[in-house]
């Protein structure tokens, strides 16, 4: 089971909602977590059930990127509008630079999306659970 946060910016939603429903299969029974508009979309139109942090622009980013930075998190589908100024662009560049620290699968359009959730379907995330099995504890 992975550990998998959705966050998109507005002009975003419809098309991560659109893309979450059609792989809802796929994202039953994995833990499930999002910023707090996104997940409330996301759930309005799926059966699943998401963890919803805060809103992206009051820290749900940062939230993420907590759990992130202790490796906790297996997959980030970030669906960003980089047509848009958004108001917390260092919450964004701080969780995007955590997940490199981590090396954590991330996708910040809808085509890698696409061949991430393909992965995940077939069992390319098979060595997360390595990562869970021997995380030591929280480190300097
Ligand atoms: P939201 O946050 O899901 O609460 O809208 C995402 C964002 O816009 O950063």
């Amino acid at each position: 089971m992975m550990d998998i946060a959705f966050i998109a910016h507005d002009r975003k939603k419809d098309e991560m909602v659109n893309f979450v429903t059609a792989y809802e299969k796929v994202f039953q029974g994995h833990r499930l977590y999002s910023t707090g508009t996104t997940g409330m979309r996301i759930m309005e139109k799926t059966g699943l059930n998401i963890h919803r942090f805060m809103s992206g622009p009051l820290g749900g980013d940062q939230q993420i990127g907590a759990l992130v930075a202790q490796n906790e998190m297996d997959l980030i589908i970030f669906l960003r509008d980089p047509l848009m100024a958004q108001p917390h662009e260092p919450d964004i560049i701080a969780l995007l630079r955590l997940c490199d620290v981590q090396g954590i699968p991330v996708a910040t359009n809808i085509a890698t999306a696409e061949i991430l959730v393909k992965a995940l379907d077939r069992g390319d995330f098979a060595w997360r659970e390595l990562v869970h099995k021997y995380k030591p504890g929280i480190e300097e």
